[in-house]
């Protein structure tokens, strides 16, 4: 696997998706470029960032609700 296919690659790397034989080619390739090396480290944090800000809208919803909820009430 080369610098160009690597971005191809790269979403699925992070989500686990990628056939045994690709993984192992880009952990490999990942292994001795520093450049895409950067660009998963970036592309999963990246992710990560996304779970945290989804789960803090999810948390979030259900007190919101509760408070209009409570306004219309009271
Ligand atoms: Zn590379």
């Amino acid at each position: 696997m080369n610098c160009q296919e690597i971005p191809k690659y790269i979403q699925l790397y992070i989500d686990g998706e990628l056939q045994e034989t690709e993984k192992q080619q880009l952990a490999e390739h990942i292994e001795c470029c520093p450049r895409c090396h950067r660009l998963v480290r970036i592309e999963r944090q990246f992710k990560m960032i996304i779970i945290q800000k989804t789960r803090t809208i999810r948390v979030q919803a259900p007190a919101r609700l509760k408070r209009r909820i409570r306004t219309v009430i009271f």
